[in-house]
């Protein structure tokens, strides 16, 4: 497969939290443009793995390259790399004694050093791209836990990412907020965004992602197009995973 299509590689990705193997020797790849959705039981290695990929997590072995730049290779890389890769948390982790506006420019501003008026057109972009243009003057703690994480989505995008990390975007709303931000995140894909997303919202899987993979102990147990991994799991791991969660 040529380099210069795939978003993300890990190889023989080893992460261990103290004595404890975490993600035991890790294959991913990940194409532009590709959509994927990560499952697998709470504490099977999911955000660890998506942690890796932007160094939020050092790794102790094997190797891992965002959009052709090897992470693993030194502390510049990591913040090259960082600026490339969005990520939204299921806590939206938004600072909460700034505007809407405010947290979507600070980074742009900052470390991209875009200009105060261009990095605010930006924003009300975007804004308007995840249907919330009227929010911008707002503080998080005056929106709805749905807009507030299509804000944290807005921020994310603001910096241009090459690709878009979401652990469990989905799992701290209240369920008449899923939608809107499953919505949010569908148009995203529909744009042709990168994009791995750890979620255990299966109908938002068999309908957006390209490849769905299921985790279990710090291992990928079965990678598979949606039809194949729903409708025919290889493995017991999945048809047992899958069963409990349906
Ligand atoms: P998941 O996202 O699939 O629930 P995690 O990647 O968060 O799983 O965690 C995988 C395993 O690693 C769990 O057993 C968890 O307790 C452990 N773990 C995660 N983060 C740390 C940490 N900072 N220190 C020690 N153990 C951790
Ligand atoms: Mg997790």
């Amino acid at each position: 497969e040529a380099a210069d299509s795939l978003a993300v590689t890990m190889e023989g990705v080893d992460k261990y939290y103290g004595d404890f193997h975490a993600l035991k020797s890790v294959d991913l790849t990940v194409r532009r443009g590709e959509k994927i959705v990560l499952c697998g039981p709470s504490g099977s290695g999911k955000s660890t793995l998506i942690r890796c990929i932007n160094q939020l997590e050092a790794v102790q072995k094997g190797k891992i390259v965002v959009d052709g730049i090897e992470l693993t290779a030194g502390p510049k890389n990591v913040e090259l790399v960082r600026r490339d890769v969005g990520m939204v948390f299921q806590q939206f982790n938004l600072f909460p004694h700034m505007t809407v506006l405010e947290n979507c420019t600070l980074a742009p501003i900052k470390v991209r050093g875009v200009s105060k008026a261009e990095a605010q057109e930006t924003a009300r972009k975007y804004l308007a791209r995840v249907r919330i243009p009227e929010q911008a003057d707002k503080y998080p703690a005056q929106l709805s836990g749905g807009q507030q994480q299509r804000v944290a989505i807005a921020r994310a995008l603001c910096m241009n990412p090459k690709i878009m990390l979401f652990d469990e975007p989905t799992s701290a709303l209240d369920p008449e907020m899923v939608k809107e931000v499953l919505d949010t995140m569908i148009d995203l894909a529909e744009e042709g965004m990168t994009m791995l997303v750890v979620t255990h919202e299966m109908g938002f899987a068999r309908r957006v992602a390209d490849r769905v993979i299921f985790m279990d102990k710090g291992e990928i147990v079965e990678i598979a197009e949606p039809a194949t991994f729903f409708d025919h799991p290889r493995e017991q791991r999945t048809k047992d995973f899958l069963g409990q969660i349906s």
